[in-house]
């Protein structure tokens, strides 16, 4: 008579994109083989604010067409990694996003080429509804597959005998257990979250930095620290985040103030500090967030605009703040308002529309349009320099916010979790945690490495399961 095989138990933490891809792609994986294996997804938060940044996310995806991938895409991340990134990791993201892509869709997503703020930078795609529909889809297609959801369930520790994992140790409604686990995928996103990870690895300052989303707070590296417990290599850029500048006003997610190439940006005391034009706007933002927070006094500065503003095409789609901008109809009365020195301000932008000696009339907001004020501006505009000069003024106070951290674990191309260069048996780990990114964040490439290498660590792990 033939014996059943006992059950095995797979353990995915975290219910972002990394996580429902790998529950999602696991359980699929165990049914197509017919093999007994119990998929468990365990996320912290509640089930309304599950889903980490995912749920926040327009999810941007860095692709051509569902279909295609750039084929300067490895070479994109190695120069956006300074030649630090893994190229067999980026290699096999290329390999596998269009097939991830497509199994997406054959879940509901739908997709589309949006249009981005207002340069155009690499071709993207976006899943129509953004990452809240990622999320709802995902989830109802992982429980039709049979996955278990657990809300409110913190993973603390990966439970560990004779070297094989035999369990992950959680906190749920204020209690401690073991759940069993045979393999596990980690997909807890970074440590943003984690005021102590911050200081320790950004200094004192980055605990009071803000956080770009309500689910950003969610990701306090747990993972990583679990991992690193086990003896598991870092990898990653440990002084590497992306922020962006938004409106410190606003509450709402994320409310980048994306038009400051096209004024001008001073701090309270009315000057400007670095080169507003350097490049588009996501080619400069990161730097510049970090700038406002570390740098500029009392982490703020102001983007000084005019009027003109309004007749750049769809310049709304850069604003994705909540409040409009504080005007006034001079420059004096607009520094009042806002709380800069006003004698500087007005001294630093009659120097800057002295140094506007390019023809206005090749402004062009969507691309670097080379109008670059004169050389003796310092520091000096490289792109987009009209005089802001038409009133009403504007301003927008900013402050950097972040939206994820750089530093994480090692992983190879089947993401598997490396110590000593070799893998872990029976952990895995995707998304925002794996530490694949150096110096500045890729444009759009978070997103689609989760879901791309956490479909990969779901499919590893029912092979593992099935191989023990
Ligand atoms: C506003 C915004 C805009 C963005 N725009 C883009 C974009 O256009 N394109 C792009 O590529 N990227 C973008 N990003 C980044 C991208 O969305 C994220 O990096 C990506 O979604 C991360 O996915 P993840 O699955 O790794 O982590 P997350 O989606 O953050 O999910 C992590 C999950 O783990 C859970 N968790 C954490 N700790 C524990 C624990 N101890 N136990 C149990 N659960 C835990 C959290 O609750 C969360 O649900 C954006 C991010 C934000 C916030």
């Amino acid at each position: 008579m033939a014996v059943a095989s006992a059950a095995r138990n797979l353990i995915v933490v975290g219910q972002g994109a990394a996580g429902l891809a790998a529950a999602l792609a696991a359980a699929e994986a165990a049914r197509a083989h017919s093999r007994p294996i119990n998929v468990t997804l365990a996320d912290k938060a509640t089930q309304d604010e599950a889903g980490g940044n995912t749920r926040w996310s327009p999810s941007n995806m860095r692709m051509a067409s569902t279909d295609r991938v750039e084929p300067s895409f490895v070479h994109d991340m190695l120069a956006a990694s300074n030649f630090q990134g893994d190229q067999s990791y980026f290699a096999r993201l290329v390999k596998e996003a269009p097939a991830t892509v497509k199994w997406l869709a054959s879940h509901g997503i739908e997709f589309i080429q949006p249009t981005y703020y207002l340069a155009k930078g690499p071709p993207r795609i976006q899943p129509v509804g953004g990452g809240p529909t990622l999320v709802k889809e995902l989830t109802r297609a992982a429980k039709l597959a049979g996955v278990v959801f657990r809300y409110g369930c913190v993973a603390r520790e990966i439970a560990i005998k004779n070297d094989r994992i035999t369990g992950l140790v959680v906190e749920q409604n204020g209690t401690r257990q073991t759940l069993a686990a045979d393999t596990i995928v980690l997909a807890c996103g970074g440590f943003q979250g984690n005021a102590d990870m911050m200081r320790a690895h950004f200094g004192d300052g980055a605990a009071t930095m803000r956080l770009i989303s309500p689910g950003t707070r969610f990701n306090t590296g747990d993972g990583i620290r679990m991992a690193q417990r086990l003896g598991a290599d870092r990898s990653g850029d440990w002084n590497g985040m992306h922020a962006e500048p938004v409106d410190a006003r606003a509450r709402n997610s994320a409310p980048v103030v994306l038009v400051y190439p096209y004024g001008i940006v001073v701090d309270k005391n009315g000057r400007r500090f670095f080169d507003e034009g350097a490049g588009l706007v996501h080619e400069t933002w990161e730097w510049f967030a970090r700038a406002i927070h570390f740098k500029a006094p009392g982490s703020m500065v102001y983007a000084i605009l005019d009027s003109r503003l309004f007749e750049i095409a769809d310049y709304q789609r850069a604003i994705r703040s909540e409040l409009p901008p504080v005007h006034a109809d001079t420059l004096a009365a607009l520094a009042k308002l806002i709380g800069v020195d006003a004698d500087n301000l007005v001294a630093t932008v009659a120097a800057y529309n002295a140094a506007c000696v390019g023809d206005p009339s090749r402004f062009d907001a969507t691309g670097c349009d080379g109008l670059a004020a004169a050389q003796t501006l310092q520091p000096p505009k490289s792109n987009w320099a009209r005089a802001v000069s038409v009133p009403p003024f504007l301003g927008y106070p900013l402050v950097g916010a972040v939206a994820y951290t750089f530093g994480g674990l090692a992983t190879d191309d089947r993401a598997r979790v490396l110590r000593n260069g070799a893998p872990i048996h029976g952990l895995f780990a995707a998304g925002e945690m794996t530490g694949h990114f150096y110096a500045t964040a890729p444009n759009a490439v978070s997103v689609l490495r989760a879901f791309v290498f956490g479909r990969i660590a779901g499919r590893e792990a029912v092979e593992n399961l099935t191989a023990r």
